[in-house]
Formats: structure tokens, C-alpha cells, sequence
């Protein structure tokens, strides 16, 4: 079949939520995809910073097969060594006390947001607590996950949202410590947005949010979903701050691929019991032998600070970049987590460097995101960057 033919059926067959750029992924190799047509790209968005170990690391694809040898389900009625496995390195990767397995990371967020509601209840029996989240984040799409998304745009026809919902600007402290009453139960945010543009979140912001909370008993909610599993060159983004939430969420490049995600939490936040909370695959053999194999992976072989130093390199290059063109007007980041601001839109960009072999994402409106695999590479950096540049020099051009 030729590419146009996948392309038509998948828009004849699947709802049409996503404008997926033309080209049909086939398999992987380290930091490379490859299309239906044989076309090589150099992978910069690692399937939305999932693809943390590249694709077919080093004793990755033979976990999972050996564990598909062995048992994929059991449901969550019976113990599994996977998830007892899986869940003690979670534990002692982020230095939280529980853990529980979700399909994806928007479930890991339903079940944080339900963690915090029943606390607040077991104080006082209210249905009026309050949540208090941040513009411009975002969480998810279901509607407890949606809720908490601060994007009206993404709201709006779904409306009406859960209750008790109260939106704080990032990085502004007394924006949130405005918004706290007795009724506030939880303050969530990304410890670095992600989705929202790229913005990481200041010292003093989010310290001064961990002793608002503990004054407040307020749970703090970090979602690690994206900047979490290594990718700011710490396991978790949460740990450049010298504090810790009471619940955090994660998910993407946890099972590396593997549908998987988690919610943790600390003992004192651990409210949920028996017939609170359910899932049916939630935390299967199958996936949690992958994160299991993911986070020895992680482990043995230095990732996150091999990320950390690629990390640098690439806050170097970008640096190089934005210096060089005019249509950058602003970098941010940590990490293997940057953020280049641009004043062309960044789908022009992104469809250039697909026709040059090097895939790219946004973030934001304005905003070409920076995810690649933990594994890369400084020349794999210097390639991208290569690529970068003639694409930002052509929309120069072509802007004129
Ligand atoms: C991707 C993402 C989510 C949602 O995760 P899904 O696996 O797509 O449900 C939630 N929070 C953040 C920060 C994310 O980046």
C-alpha cells in the first residue's frame, strides 16, 4: 500500500481528534524512526517523551516478551511479582510511600484528585472542598483530569466541569495563597509545564507552595507525567527542589511505550481504601514487568545523568540558536525538557524538519518543544540542531 492509502483509510476509520502530519511510523531504531516508505528521522519528540531508553534498548523488548511467555493479566484481585516489583523501585526511585498502577496518565490525575477530595472528607464529611490549580497547565482529558486543565479552550464544550476548581497563575505565589480558604484541599501543578509552553517552575515558588501547604494541610499534587522519569536530569523534577509532594502522578516514559502510569503517594495522604478506587488492567503483569525493567534500566546505566549532561549541551545549542535567529524570542527548559519560543507558527517548523528526516513538537501556540530520548547523543544534538537552523533560516525567507 502507498502512504496516501494508510493515510486515507486511518482518516475513513479513526475519529478525527488529532491533524497527524503525513507520514505513516513503522519501526525504530535507537534515536531513528522509520516510515511505511523507508524514510530515516532523527527522533526529537520520543512519541511525546515516552520513549525514554530510545526504541529496542538493551533487555527492554526481551522483559516484555518473556513476560508475555508468562502472564499478561491478572487483575488486581490477586498479587503479581511485576507489580510487587515495579512498585518497590517506584518507591524508592521518588522516596514516596504507595503506589498505584494506572493505564495512563490522565487516570494517575483521577486518582490524585480523588486521594485529596476523600482526605478533606475524612476531616470534616464535606462535599465542598476546593482544588487549586494552575493556567495554563495541563493534566489530562477525562473530565476530573480536564478540570483541573487550564485551557478554556479545551473546556469549553464540555462544560460543566467538576466542581471546586479554582485556577492560580504559575509561578505567582500569592495568586494561589488568594484562592486558599478552609475548603481547599489541594494545590496540583506540573513541577515543569510541559503541554503549556515549556515553563519551569522557580524555587521560591514552588518551596513557598510546600510551606503554604503544610501550614493549610493542603495536599500538594505534582504531576510528573512528563518532566518526571529522569528527563530534567533527576529521577524526578520535583527533587532539584529539596522538597517533596504528598501525591505525584507519572506516566509516559514509565513503561517506555508500555501503556502504564502511577499515582504515588505519601502514608499521611494515603486516603483511599478498600472499594475506593479500582482499575481492571491498571498495573498488569505485562507492563509493570517493563517499568520494572525500565526503572533497572535506569538504574544500572546512569540515564538521568546522562540526560542531565545532555541536558547542558543541548541548553548550549538552542542557546546557539536563538542567538542566530530572529524568529526566537525566547528558551526555557531543563533538561532533556526545552522550549524554543517562536514568532512563525511552530507547525511550519515542525513540517519542514519532518521533510528533512528530524522530528519535532510544540508545546503551547508558540513554542517548538524539546523531548528526545534520554540516550541521545551529542551528535545526534548537533544533527538536530543542523536541521533546526535551516528550517528557522527558510520561514526567515519565506517571511519576507
Ligand atoms: C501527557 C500528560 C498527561 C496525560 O497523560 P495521558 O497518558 O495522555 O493520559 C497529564 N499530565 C501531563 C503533565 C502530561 O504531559
Amino acid at each position: 500500500m502507498y502512504k496516501e492509502e494508510y493515510i486515507e483509510k486511518a482518516e475513513a476509520a479513526l475519529l478525527h481528534t488529532y491533524n497527524r502530519y503525513p507520514v505513516v511510523l513503522d519501526r525504530g531504531d535507537g534515536v531513528y524512526l522509520f516510515d511505511t516508505d523507508g524514510k530515516k528521522y532523527l527522533d526529537f519528540g520520543a512519541g511525546i517523551a515516552v520513549f525514554a531508553l530510545g526504541y529496542h534498548y538493551k533487555g527492554l523488548d526481551e522483559a516484555v516478551k518473556n513476560q508475555v511467555d508468562k502472564l499478561i493479566h491478572t487483575s488486581n484481585l490477586f498479587y503479581s511479582v511485576p507489580a510487587m516489583d515495579a512498585a518497590e523501585k517506584l518507591k524508592e526511585a521518588s522516596g514516596m510511600d504507595r503506589v498505584f498502577f494506572t493505564n495512563s496518565g490522565t487516570e494517575a490525575i483521577e486518582g490524585a484528585i480523588k486521594l485529596a477530595r476523600k482526605y478533606a472528607w475524612m476531616k470534616d464529611g464535606g462535599h465542598d472542598h476546593e482544588i487549586i490549580a494552575m493556567r495554563h497547565s495541563f493534566h489530562g482529558r477525562s473530565m476530573g483530569a480536564l478540570s483541573v486543565t487550564g485551557n478554556d479552550h479545551y473546556q469549553e464544550p464540555f462544560k460543566p466541569m467538576i466542581g471546586g476548581v479554582k485556577f492560580a497563575d504559575f509561578n505567582d505565589l500569592d495568586s494561589v495563597k488568594a484562592l486558599v480558604s478552609d475548603k481547599t484541599c489541594a494545590v496540583i501543578m506540573e513541577t515543569l509545564q510541559g503541554e503549556g509552553g515549556i515553563y519551569p517552575a522557580e524555587r521560591e515558588f514552588v518551596q513557598g507552595l510546600r510551606t503554604l501547604c503544610d501550614e493549610n494541610d493542603i495536599l500538594l499534587i505534582l504531576d510528573e507525567i512528563q518532566c518526571g522519569m529522569g528527563r530534567t536530569g533527576k529521577m524526578f523534577c520535583f527533587q532539584h527542589y529539596g522538597i517533596k509532594p504528598d501525591i505525584m502522578t507519572v506516566a509516559k516514559a514509565l513503561g517506555c511505550g508500555m501503556p502504564v502510569g502511577a499515582f504515588l503517594c505519601t502514608d499521611k495522604a494515603a486516603s483511599m481504601g478498600p472499594g475506593d478506587h479500582g482499575t481492571t488492567y491498571g498495573g498488569n503483569p505485562l507492563v509493570c514487568a517493563a517499568a520494572a525493567k525500565v526503572l533497572d534500566i535506569f538504574q544500572e546505566d546512569g540515564i538521568v545523568q546522562h540526560a542531565g549532561t545532555m541536558g547542558q549541551i543541548l541548553y548550549e545549542k538552542l542557546e546557539e540558536v536563538k542567538n542566530e535567529s530572529p524568529l526566537v524570542t525566547a528558551h526555557r527548559g531543563m533538561g532533556l525538557m526545552q522550549g524554543l519560543e517562536v514568532t512563525c507558527p511552530p507547525s511550519v517548523i515542525i513540517t519542514k524538519a519532518l521533510e528533512k528526516g528530524l522530528i519535532l513538537l510544540s508545546a503551547g501556540t508558540n513554542v517548538i518543544r524539546f523531548v528526545p530520548p534520554l540516550i541521545i547523543t551529542e551528535e545526534h544534538i548537533n544533527a538536530m540542531a543542523e536541521i533546526l537552523k535551516q528550517c528557522l533560516a527558510e520561514c526567515e525567507k519565506e517571511a519576507v
